[in-house]
């Protein structure tokens, strides 16, 4: 009995550990979906030092994108719009992230537009539209 919860012990250990290396606790669980849309619908041309984040306190955003001086963007998510902790993400925020993931496209394009959601902004929403992308996010 001693020897069998011993093992059970070490199993219980080691599948601890393995967990915590594939899914940091520091991961925002928006992360691989980034990684994911980035893959499919953007040829990842999309930078991989992006931070995700649900901090954002300002009630008159759901998400803020942010280019960082260090090369960085920051995508802060509002918790209070769709955010289920411990439930995974919500299809309201998938489709912010993908509004989010076209805010980063043109700042890493440098395009300067008099309106954050101009031509260009709607151009990249219009081709993930056309991609089927959001389909499912309705
Ligand atoms: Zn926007």
């Amino acid at each position: 009995m001693r020897r069998a919860m011993l093992l059970l012990l070490v199993t219980l250990s080691l599948t601890l550990c393995l967990t915590s290396n594939l899914a940091p606790a520091d991961l925002d669980p928006l992360d691989p979906w980034y990684r994911g849309y980035n893959e499919t619908y953007f040829n990842n041309e999309l930078p991989q030092t992006v931070i995700i984040s649900h901090n954002l306190t300002d009630d008159t955003n759901m998400a803020i994108t942010t280019p960082l001086t260090n090369g960085y963007y920051h995508i802060d998510f509002n918790p209070k719009f769709g955010y289920h902790t411990g439930k995974g993400t919500s299809i309201t925020e998938l489709r912010n992230l993908f509004h989010e993931m076209c805010h980063v496209e043109i700042f890493v394009e440098g395009t300067v537009e008099f309106d954050d959601h101009g031509p260009h902004w709607e151009g990249c929403m219009h081709r993930l539209a056309i991609q089927k992308a959001l389909d499912n996010l309705w």
